[in-house]
């Protein structure tokens, strides 16, 4: 009887020691630690028990208990059981328990860190590299769900930025307004909240915990050096999960990993897009940029400059100019190169690059860096032979006028003298040759006006209905009369011509230009015809000659302003290289085409065609803004 009162004072002991440890169980529930203390609380609570059923028999006298071993076994427990509660009740001993329970709590916390670190060493963007920790951190803190916010300071804005566990469409397009005081607050402190109760919530705006079904939720600021960068948002789902002290650590400790993370992330985007403008900016400069790196290697090539030299960027890149352009050697050492942009730019060099089928004149200049140089070129090829007709054209011109004159001159002097007496035989040829001549000068003036004013735009031509045939009559006889002997002139018109749609004198223009070049450059004589015929809706004219004749790739240029094929007029035939730019003019302002065919030395054939009258009234009714009067 006397052990039954020890039976109940070792039950209480038992179970109070058991109801400890299933309350650390449930705290910690969600650590390996846990196993223990829940079948340790386990057992003594269901010890306890026995001991007060002892107990009771006791009481009742219905049962003694008499076996030593039990008592002893008993003695023991109930020894145990004060000791740990004495361990409870002083200082050091429950810091040793907690220290105790704890460890695996840190080893956890260790491997959650440990893994933040594994996924945000990975270069990636924000979404991915979010997404990452988000997945890893959310078990962790024993989580359902959560999500990234970021702080855009500017607009008072947390924007969603990557999450787990929650659907696209309901995170994507998330953002909060965060600009009011308790938010402004919130996020300047950077402490961590706990939201027990998510329906209950007033003072944060809880839509996507709610959409996402979130019964308690946990909002952890991140902050870099000082200034919020968003704020990690773990959400769970079932009602008996809370975010404990414990959880809030580890989730503190992941959104200070998180913050490192993101700002470093944001720098790798920063200069990733920086990267990317400069690339897109480099493709569609128009001036040719090539980087070579410290040991002479080229590093970058831009669009540009493989569309002046022809080259690809797969066929330079890794190797030295040297290697990939012929000329480049000869020109580098007198590529200006400064170590200032802007200074490069004034002080670049026109230089002559030799590409090994072709020459180019580039405009170049070069920066120094310190681990490289960067040449930026510009082509003047074009230019350049603008400007070499230009000048061979007022050479040519000078020529031209200086000839006409000097016959004027010469005969008028003659005419003048005193001393000689003249007949009048010799009186009319002097006055003759200061007619022609000044004729001569007279056309040359004209072409030079004629290309100005196709120039300026500020040429009129009225198109009218007109028959070929009597036109091209005019323009043979007018050239018959000043043909040189040995040349013979023909006109060939074609049966059945329509009438054309053109400025009769622009087409007399045309005819006279084509026939008189035809005459000129036949210096040996030989025969020039005229042919003409209707052809689909059109009439073709054709000025046939056998005289030097023009080389096939100088075709397309004798039409351009200024092309001679003999600017140094070693063939003896001068020119303004004016009349057949005049004549493609003329003709595509009139609707048609001009081309030639021509051998060396056999002679040429000019063709140009031009609408028949019907057809280009069809056309024009076709074309409305088209008018019949146009203004070249
Ligand atoms: P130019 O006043 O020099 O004759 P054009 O524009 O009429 O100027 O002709 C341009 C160049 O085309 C001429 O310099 C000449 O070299 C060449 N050319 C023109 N017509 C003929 C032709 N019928 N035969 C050979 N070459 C021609």
């Amino acid at each position: 009887m006397e052990f039954s009162w020890f039976f109940l004072w070792l039950g209480v002991a038992l179970l109070g020691l058991g109801l400890l440890l299933l309350r650390a169980w449930w705290r910690e529930r969600r650590f390996a630690g846990a196993a223990l203390s829940l079948s340790a609380g386990l057992l003594l609570v269901a010890s306890s028990v026995q001991q007060l059923f002892i107990f009771a028999m006791g009481v009742t006298g219905r049962w003694e208990v008499d076996s030593t071993p039990f008592i002893v076994l008993s003695i023991v427990a109930a020894a145990l059981a004060t000791a740990v509660w004495v361990a409870l009740a002083t200082r050091r001993g429950r810091e040793s328990l907690r220290r105790g329970a704890s460890r695996p709590q840190r080893i956890r916390e260790l491997e959650v860190l440990g893994a933040i670190a594994r996924v945000s060493s990975q270069a990636g963007p924000v979404e991915k590299v979010g997404g990452d920790i988000l997945d890893t951190a959310a078990p962790a803190v024993g989580a359902d769900a959560a999500v990234l916010l970021l702080y855009d300071a500017g607009k008072g804005m947390l924007r969603a930025a990557a999450a787990s566990g929650i659907r696209d469409e309901l995170w994507r397009t998330f953002e909060v307004d965060v600009s009011d005081n308790f938010n402004k607050v919130f996020m300047a402190q950077g402490r961590s909240l706990v939201v027990n109760d998510v329906s209950q919530e007033r003072r944060f705006k809880m839509q996507l915990a709610r959409a996402v079904g979130a019964r308690s939720a946990l909002i952890v600021p991140i902050r870099y050096e000082g200034s919020p960068v968003g704020t990690l948002t773990f959400y769970a789902v079932a009602a008996h999960r809370r975010f404990d002290g414990v959880t809030v650590a580890v989730a503190e400790l992941i959104a200070n990993e998180a913050g490192d993370v993101l700002e470093r992330t944001r720098l790798q985007e920063e200069v990733r897009e920086e990267r990317e403008r400069a690339g897109r900016v480099l493709a569609h400069i128009g001036d040719g940029v090539f980087f070579v790196d410290g040991t002479g290697v080229v590093r970058l090539w831009n669009p540009a400059i493989a569309a002046v030299t022809g080259l690809d960027s797969d066929d330079v890149l890794g190797r030295s100019p040297q290697d990939v352009l012929p000329g480049w050697s000869a020109i580098e050492p007198l590529v200006p190169v400064a170590s200032a942009p802007a200074y490069a730019a004034k002080h670049a060099e026109t230089l002559p690059l030799d590409l090994g089928d072709r020459e180019l004149w580039i405009s170049i200049s070069a920066v120094r860096f310190p681990d490289g140089t960067v040449y930026a070129l510009r082509d003047l090829t074009e230019e350049r032979g603008i400007e070499r007709l230009k000048s061979e054209f007022v050479a040519t011109l000078s020529h031209e006028l200086r000839t006409p004159l000097a016959a004027v001159y010469g005969a008028a002097m003659t005419l003048r003298r005193q001393d000689v007496d003249l007949d009048d035989d010799h009186r009319r040829r002097l006055l003759a040759v200061i007619a022609g001549e000044s004729d001569r000068l007279a056309r040359i003036v004209d072409q030079v006006l004629a290309a100005s004013r196709l120039d300026s735009g500020s040429f009129t031509f009225a198109v009218e209905h007109c028959d070929p045939a009597p036109l091209a009559l005019e323009v043979v006889e007018a050239a018959r009369a000043h043909a040189p002997p040995g040349v013979t002139i023909e006109l060939a018109p074609g049966e059945d011509l329509p009438q054309i749609a053109a400025d009769p004198d622009m087409l007399r223009q045309v005819l006279a230009n084509l026939v008189e070049n035809a005459v000129k450059y036949s210096p040996s004589g030989g025969r020039v015809q005229l042919s003409l015929w209707r052809h689909e809706g059109r009439v073709l004219f054709a000025v046939r000659d056998e005289g030097l004749g023009i080389p096939l790739r100088e075709q397309e240029r004798i039409f351009e302003k200024f092309f001679r094929l003999d600017p140094n007029l070693t063939r003896g035939v001068g020119g303004t290289g004016l009349g057949l730019y005049i004549c493609r003019e003329l003709v595509r302002r009139m609707g048609g085409r001009i081309w030639v065919a021509s051998r060396e030395v056999e002679g040429s054939t000019f063709f140009f065609e031009l609408p028949a009258a019907g057809a280009a009234e069809r056309l024009t009714a076709e074309s409305v803004d088209e008018p019949t009067r146009a203004r070249a």
